[in-house]
């Protein structure tokens, strides 16, 4: 194969997986700021079955904040109550133990929902080329082959210091076998499963043909999203640290022929003596089956691939659910693995290379952890990403993304080994002296678990971005002012009713992802003149040339691109009028969706935000909230100081010296006299 001239982009991301397809719907929305982006996967096509798929609560939020909860929601299958199935501990038989709802009520507005993996992945790329006008789109068949760094250009942020040789296979290179599946439509999972070794998956890239050319790419920044196996983590030489379980599973996606009762709920089943079941209802009236087999392997060893026939599996959960039947009239898909669970030490070199997914954390699939981790992590990487190579922040910022998302990496791992060895284990029997489980145990880890596996719990460290206590030198918030925010926590929403339309909004929905910042303002009741005077003096700040709107917002962007703030009152709305707020930095007619008030709605009850997020009427607050919906800081109205302080720490001030709100005309109110009251 030859090779031609090198390409330049700003970010190259290796892997079109659940965390590279969210990486490109993230880097997309900076597209239009000149931002390049492409996107390399070895596989020809993309995913149709199989593979994970459940989707919790926070990743929820998140595709609301993307924009396109709805299609997911009419598209997947919700879970709603999980049932724990046990040996009857006089007879044996299986017996309904416990029942406990899937997702803590009121912990969000959504509920775990299952799409397969494939959808999620076409969702993250269709928004991904919309918001780029078609310019972010995986290019498939394109295998890396090197991957070069020069460190004498690292700290030039303009400089490519990456080379990557990427090669252009062709489609019986990058279709290996077992994709197509058999005759009966069932497809396997095995050749992409933690039953090959890196070698062997790489092997199957390379068996049965030749690249059409090697092409060379240039890049600012790369991120290795390319799964378990990654290449990028072994250039970089990263190692994956941790164990290999000697539990074996096997998963069946089909329609199932039942008398278990419970077919469409989430149901854990530990039998006596055949092992365990996890049951999860799909869409399309499937059912994914994870069942333990009786497969013994010794720590480090692979197990055989061919004793993973859907035959066997199957088999095997039917001793399990005895003595309910199971047939099937089809088998979608299945697979096999270990449980691994690992961890890199790094998530990347330099601020340059960055590892994110699977290529840094791997674990069992059943706690339903996995794909949701891994697009969390671009969420969070991305961000950063897009907002240093687009000049708006320092590069420290992308700093934060390992020391965030390897805790929580760690913390999904400690929690992975507990679930598995519980779930894996045969229940302890009152006769059984041996460490089997305690079913209890296992109900009571389930119920532990929820508010992590919901993607709840995670809650980020003092630093840069978020000024919790104000240790390292950040800045110290003044969270009794928002006492139910907790910074560091992700941002949840509450209902406000809008000024200027009298509609009722979610809050979140007010602000989805576009990489600002959102500065919300609680100012309290504005006819008070207190309250008034505090808004009429921060508006004066935004306004002016220092704010850190003005300082940070080059003047070739629309104002509230890059901090946006929205004033949530809580005066009566009958009683105010939109031009009654100051302009531009409160209320400007470019943009209705700027005020809004804490009041019974109309038609949707009353939101309570003030309540909600223990924000005093009397006092107020500002929360910052950052464009991955966490909250970054919460400060007093007079605080303007603490403001430039917590921003300074990461932004870099527009380099043609930003655009202050006076450069915005003013609307001239309407006449008074003529508005009937
Ligand atoms: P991957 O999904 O592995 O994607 C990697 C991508 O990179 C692939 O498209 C691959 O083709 C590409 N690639 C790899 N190497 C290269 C290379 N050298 N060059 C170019 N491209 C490359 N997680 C959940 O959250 N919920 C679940 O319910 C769940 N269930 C699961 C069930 C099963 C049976 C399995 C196996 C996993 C499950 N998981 C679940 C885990 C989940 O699948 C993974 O954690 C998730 O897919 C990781 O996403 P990723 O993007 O990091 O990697």
């Amino acid at each position: 194969p030859g090779s031609s001239a090198p390409s330049f982009v700003d970010v190259a991301i290796i892997g079109a997986g659940p965390a590279g397809c969210m990486a490109a719907d993230v880097l997309s929305r900076f597209t239009d700021r000149g931002l390049s982006v492409r996107v390399f996967d070895k596989r020809s096509v993309k995913l149709d079955n199989g593979q994970a798929d459940g989707l919790n609560s926070r990743t929820l939020e998140i595709f609301e904040n993307l924009g396109f909860i709805e299609s997911i929601e009419k598209e997947g299958s919700r879970m709603s109550e999980i049932n724990f199935w046990n040996p009857d501990p006089e007879t044996g038989r299986l017996i309904r133990t416990a029942k406990i709802p899937d997702t803590i009520p009121g912990l969000s507005r959504f509920q775990q929902t299952i799409l397969h993996q494939g959808r999620i992945e076409a969702h993250l790329l269709e928004d991904a080329a919309k918001c780029s006008r078609g310019a972010v789109v995986p290019e498939r068949s394109m295998l890396p082959e090197s991957l070069d760094i020069d460190e004498s250009l690292v700290s030039d942020l303009n400089a490519y210091p990456i080379t990557l040789t990427v090669k252009h296979l062709s489609d019986a290179e990058s279709n290996p076998d077992g994709y197509t599946g058999d005759a009966t439509g069932t497809r396997s999972g095995l050749f992409r499963s933690s039953l090959l070794s890196a070698e062997e998956e790489e092997a199957l890239y390379k068996q049965n043909g030749r690249g059409e050319r090697v092409e060379v790419v240039k890049a600012k920044y790369l991120i290795g999203c390319d799964g378990a196996h990654s290449w990028t983590r072994r250039q970089l030489g990263i190692k994956m640290l941790g164990d290999q379980t000697t539990f074996v599973w096997g998963v069946l996606d089909m329609v199932p022929l039942t008398n278990f009762p419970d077919i469409r709920m989430r149901c854990a089943v530990h039998s006596a003596n055949a092992g365990s079941v996890m049951v999860i209802p799909q869409e399309r009236d499937l059912v994914r089956l994870y069942i333990q087999l009786p497969i013994q392997v010794r720590p480090g060893e692979r197990a055989d691939k061919s004793q993973f026939t859907p035959e066997f599996i199957l088999e095997t959960a039917r001793k399990v659910l005895h003595p309910y039947t199971l047939e099937t009239s089809h088998i979608d898909w299945y697979t096999g693995y270990h449980i691994n669970q690992r961890l890199t030490d790094s998530f990347g070199v330099h601020n340059r290379v960055f590892l994110a997914g699977d290529a840094c954390h791997t674990h069992s699939p059943k706690a339903g952890q996995g794909m949701n981790t891994s697009m969390q992590d671009t969420w969070n990487l991305c961000w950063k990403l897009g907002a240093v190579a687009t000049g708006v922040a320092k590069p420290e910022l992308v700093q934060t993304y390992s020391d965030e998302r390897q805790v929580v990496a760690q913390q999904l791992i400690n929690f992975d080994k507990k679930f598995s060895r519980l779930f894996s284990g045969k229940p302890s029997a009152a006769d059984d002296l041996d460490d089997g489980v305690d079913l209890k145990e296992f109900k009571d880890v389930f119920v532990a678990g929820n508010l992590f596996g919901a993607g709840m719990s995670i809650n980020y460290a003092d630093s840069i971005v978020v000024g919790k206590n104000g240790s390292n030198g950040g800045v110290k918030s003044k969270q009794h002012l928002a006492a139910k925010l907790p910074v560091g926590e992700r941002f949840y929403s509450a209902q406000v009713v809008n000024q200027a339309s009298a509609t009722a909004d979610q809050l979140t929905t007010r602000i989805p992802f576009t990489g600002a910042f959102r500065l919300l303002i609680f100012p309290g009741d504005i006819l008070k003149p207190a309250a008034k005077n505090r808004l009429a003096k921060l508006a004066e700040y935004l306004d002016g040339p220092a704010s850190v709107v003005s300082k940070y917002t080059p003047s070739d962007l629309p104002r509230w691109s890059i901090i946006d703030p929205i004033t949530i009152h809580c005066a009566k709305r009958t009683a105010i009028e939109l031009y009654d707020f100051p302009q531009p930095s409160i209320f400007h007619p470019h943009n209705y969706k700027r005020v809004y008030v804490d009041e019974p709605s109309y038609h949707r009850g009353d939101g309570k935000a003030y309540e909600t997020y223990g924000i005093s009427k009397e006092e107020g607050a500002i929360v910052v909230v950052r464009p991955d919906q966490y909250t970054g800081l919460v400060v007093g109205l007079e605080d303007t100081e603490l403001l430039d302080a917590y921003f300074a720490q990461f932004m870099l001030p527009a380099k043609d010296g930003g655009f202050p709100g006076s450069k915005v005309e003013k609307v001239l109110p309407p006449d008074w006299s003529q508005v009937a009251h």
